[in-house]
């Protein structure tokens, strides 16, 4: 008869020979940490992939993975991190603003519990035009078909504060349309729009595929005066420029002038600290692999990742940061 000892070793090989031989189905059952992010055309869904793919690196130690999804954006995926419904979510930082001070979009409606993970990379207020429609500056949209996004999304409320600082009443002076910013750039080719809203990183494939068609398309410029007025309205928003070079069949070559904000992965105080610390570990551990994930991850810089985060860290992303040194 086999000893107590006996079969307890051979039932924890067993059980550690199961763990390390899972087949790729058994995803399905192991618990997963989700990340909400943004349409699967932008960058936020890029971002996500590759936050994940630094967390799976250790599945098997971990017993568990991660995994992406797509959404309407950082408002949605404020609502839905608080809600428990996921983990992680990207937001920009003026959301994380507005919801964490209770005001804009979250008026009279404070939220206490949010927490920063990482600080991302910077992304641009952009206009996608078609030529024909000859919107040279942002306040030729007057009078044109433009894109917002669905209602309440980010975009939707992005595009009507531009709007007002423009002069131009989106509700007298433009015809509107609310379809998902994802759809944005077939409608352009489609001819059903002549210019989009989009606060985005870039390169993305949402400009790329709005440029893979007979109409042609460019980024619509800002004007000094009005960059430098939005810019210093807020701490969180920067002149900053767009990056052409990955855009062959964009009209505009160089630099654009705009504004930008930075991306932010953010989760909720509840959240566990063991998994939060992970994920942060994951991301800076591989730091120069995950810089590889989208050439917007190049301006990335390990110093300032928990930098400029708008609400408090997680005490999961702390405990890494003051380990690693990064933080006091
Ligand atoms: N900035 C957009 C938003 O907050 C998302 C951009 C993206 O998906 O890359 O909704």
């Amino acid at each position: 008869m086999k000893s107590v000892l006996t079969r307890v070793v051979c039932s924890t090989f067993l059980a550690l020979l199961l763990i390390y031989t899972l087949p790729a189905t058994s995803m399905a059952t192991e618990p997963m940490t989700t990340i909400t992010t943004g349409g699967i055309n932008g960058v936020y869904y890029s971002a996500g992939g590759a936050v994940a793919k630094m967390f799976n690196k250790k599945r098997q130690e971990f017993g568990g993975w991660m995994a992406n999804q797509a959404s309407h954006g950082s408002l949605e995926n404020i609502d839905t991190v608080l809600a428990g419904g996921v983990d992680f979510g990207i937001s920009q930082a003026n959301f994380l603003y507005f919801a964490s001070n209770g005001i804009e979009n979250f008026d009279g409606q404070q939220k206490t519990n949010l927490r920063a993970v990482l600080g991302l990379y910077v992304e641009d207020l952009t206009i996608i035009a078609a030529m024909d429609a000859e919107i040279n500056i942002a306040k030729d949209l007057k009078g044109k078909r433009v894109n917002i996004g669905v209602v309440g999304s980010s975009d939707e409320e992005t595009s009507a504060v531009v709007l007002e600082r423009l002069g131009i009443d989106p509700e007298t002076d433009l015809e509107l349309f609310n379809y998902p910013t994802y759809e944005a750039s077939e409608k352009l080719q489609a001819d059903a729009i002549d210019a989009y809203f989009y606060t985005v990183g870039h390169p993305n494939l949402s400009v790329m595929e709005a440029t893979e068609g007979d109409r042609k398309v460019h980024i619509v410029p800002f004007d000094q005066t009005f960059i430098d007025g939005l810019a210093a309205s807020r701490p969180y928003l920067s002149a900053d420029t767009i990056d052409t070079q990955y855009y062959d069949k964009l009209e505009n070559k160089g630099a654009i002038p705009t504004v930008g904000i930075k991306s932010i992965l953010f989760t909720r105080a509840e959240m566990d600290e063991e998994t939060v610390y992970r994920v942060v570990k994951q991301v800076m551990d591989n730091f120069e692999l995950f810089r590889m994930q989208h050439p917007a991850f190049a301006q990335l810089i390990r110093m300032e990742m928990p930098q400029d985060v708008i609400v408090p860290l997680h005490s999961g992303a702390a405990r890494y940061f003051r380990e690693a040194g990064i933080i006091q």
